[in-house]
């Protein structure tokens, strides 16, 4: 009881802390997959007692707290209404146990879950007061400031948990200096003024939601609206409405994207309500950003027809905050991520012999003569690279270069003047008789048929081939498919004409061209043979977590356990 007292305490008073998140960020520990804003757990590092924390932190903490208590994260958030799942006790009970939290704070409507969980595990659990409506956040004044404390830069500032696509959540440990890094290049490079207003609508358990859409603009004084939880007739409303603060600034996920979409297709049929989307949206939003997963082409594309904006895709990860990006002004290339951000080293390398294929930074990308658009791995250098994995030393020093190069696991390649990112090595390059194929790649064609509504493609093992391409599909409502149908589409025979652009576009049976007609022609390229599913698995829906992210290990071992 004392300590929530004490914590109410600082919470009240915190307008104090506002002038101090540069910087001045206390361990805050948030959770991913799931709710993990509704959860933060402060000074698990065992280093600091709850005074130290409310004197030292006078930032982030604080702030999060203010979030937890304004936003009642705990009530509303996937309990039925949101289209995002929710995370199990069990996810939770292992990240707690994991970052050693010492104090669970949650919102009211959460205690069914929190309140065993904090007696099996003996740790005090506050409850903050329920309360469900937009909150308003703006910094007072631009928080620069140094702190007092001299070795600020250095201290662990936050750990943030691996949205687990690969394996379990790592804990990342980041420390002031990479926090300041991650903010201040996007800050730079996206253009952020204390006259944006950006509505926010994600978790805060992941460098999107907390850092992008959060302390970037609490750090140049910008106001971000708060919305308790993603819903899609919500967010319309906000990004539509003309009352002040009016959002110019807009962040998500491609699900939320699509959800948009599915929303705005449903609802809003006019004509005339249309143009009224497409018009406020052109005229009053300056920004609108995806990332975290791939950005499927269609959505790409029907936002833009939708909104009159070209999604800025970028590419960034819980170790690194943001890496690269397509330009804030300047050509967008879709399902490109563009060039690395201001501060940040990139290179790509062999897989094998770490021999380099291209290396860059926001200046330039040096190729290695004749291996431009050759495949490697990611990696990455710079003062926004994380300090390690919270617990887990070996993983620290496996995932570095003995030069220090941070080993992203992720495939990508340089090409056209700007980088592309084909997936996880792990689980995205499917290794089929000798080829590489990017599951991400086949997903972008797959998406394009006309009755699939979400597509996840995985490598399931092989006797013959080593790995088997395998669609796991969610088909649009009403609608059914077989392997042969999607096989002879992917492989366009039959298909003589695109029948949602009669006229349009004509694959000819059997023939590697297509002959298209007129100049706002859109082609859709075949597929090569060896790229064409060879399993097809329907799910009515398809299980993605609150990032949007399919775990494909899960998948794999839900159908083809072996
Ligand atoms: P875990 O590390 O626990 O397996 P995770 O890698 O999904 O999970 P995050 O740090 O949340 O955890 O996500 C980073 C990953 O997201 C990147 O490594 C990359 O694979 C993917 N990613 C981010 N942005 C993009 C993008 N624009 N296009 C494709 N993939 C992206
Ligand atoms: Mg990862």
């Amino acid at each position: 009881r004392t300590l929530s007292n004490d914590l109410r305490r600082t919470y009240v008073s915190t307008s104090a802390s506002r002038r101090a998140l540069g910087g001045r960020v206390a361990p805050v520990f948030t959770r991913s997959q799931g709710f993990g804003d509704r959860l933060a757990i402060l000074d698990a590092s065992g280093s600091h007692t709850y005074r130290e924390l409310y004197d030292n932190s006078l930032g982030l903490a604080c702030r999060v707290m203010e979030m937890l208590d304004c936003m009642g994260l705990l009530d509303v958030r996937g309990r039925g209404r949101s289209p995002l799942p929710e995370t199990p006790p069990s996810e939770l009970e292992y990240i707690i146990t994991d970052s050693q939290s010492s104090l669970l704070v949650a919102g009211h409507s959460y205690s069914d879950t929190l309140e065993p969980l904090a007696r099996k595990l003996g740790l005090p659990c506050l409850q903050l007061p329920q309360s469900s409506s937009l909150v308003s956040l703006k910094s007072e004044a631009q928080m620069h400031s140094e702190p007092a404390v001299s070795d600020w830069a250095d201290r662990p500032a936050m750990i943030i948990y691996t949205s687990g696509t690969t394996g379990r959540p790592k804990g990342v440990l980041s420390t002031h200096r990479n926090l300041q890094a991650m903010i201040q290049c996007l800050v730079l490079e996206w253009g952020w003024s204390k006259d944006d207003v950006i509505l926010h609508t994600l978790p805060l358990h992941h460098v999107h939601g907390i850092v992008n859409k959060l302390l970037c603009p609490l750090w140049v004084g910008a106001t971000c609206l708060m919305l308790p939880e993603f819903q899609p007739q919500k967010v319309w409303e906000y990004l539509l409405r003309s009352k002040a603060p009016r959002v110019n600034v807009f962040m998500a996920v491609p699900t939320i994207y699509s959800k948009l979409i599915q929303y705005y297709e449903q609802h809003f049929t006019q004509t005339h309500v249309r143009d009224f989307v497409k018009a406020v949206c052109t005229e009053k939003i300056r920004l609108m950003v995806s990332g975290s997963a791939a950005l499927p082409q269609p959505t790409l594309e029907r936002w833009r027809e939708i909104t009159g904006h070209t999604l800025l895709e970028r590419y960034g990860m819980t170790e690194i905050g943001m890496a690269l990006s397509n330009p804030l002004r300047g050509p967008r290339v879709p399902g490109a991520v563009g060039s690395p951000l201001p501060g940040v080293d990139v290179r790509i390398v062999m897989n094998t012999s770490f021999t380099t294929i291209a290396e860059g930074n926001s200046e330039k990308t040096q190729v290695l003569a004749g291996l431009e658009g050759k495949e490697g791995e990611l990696l990455v250098r710079g003062p926004s690279v994380f300090k390690e994995y919270w617990n887990r030393p070996q993983e620290t020093q496996d995932s570095f270069t003995t030069d220090g190069w941070f080993k992203t696991g992720d495939t990508a390649v340089y090409k056209d003047g700007v980088y592309w990112i084909k997936g996880r090595t792990s689980v995205d390059i499917i290794k089929c008789g000798g080829y590489k194929i990017s599951a991400l790649e086949v997903e972008r064609h797959l998406l394009v048929h006309p009755d699939i509504a979400d597509v996840a493609v995985i490598g399931a093992r092989d006797a013959t081939w080593g790995q088997k391409v395998i669609a796991v599909v969610q088909l649009k409502q009403g609608k059914y498919l077989t392997l042969q149908e999607l096989k002879t589409w992917a492989s366009g025979r039959g298909c003589w004409a695109d029948s949602r652009q009669p006229g349009v576009e004509l694959h000819m049976a059997g023939s590697p061209w297509t002959l298209v007609l007129g100049l706002a022609a859109h082609k859709r390229e075949h597929m090569a043979s060896y790229i064409i599913p060879t399993g097809l698995v329907l799910v009515e829906e398809m299980p993605r977590n609150q990032m949007g992210k399919v775990n494909k290990k899960d998948l794999l071992k839900l159908f083809f356990p072996s």
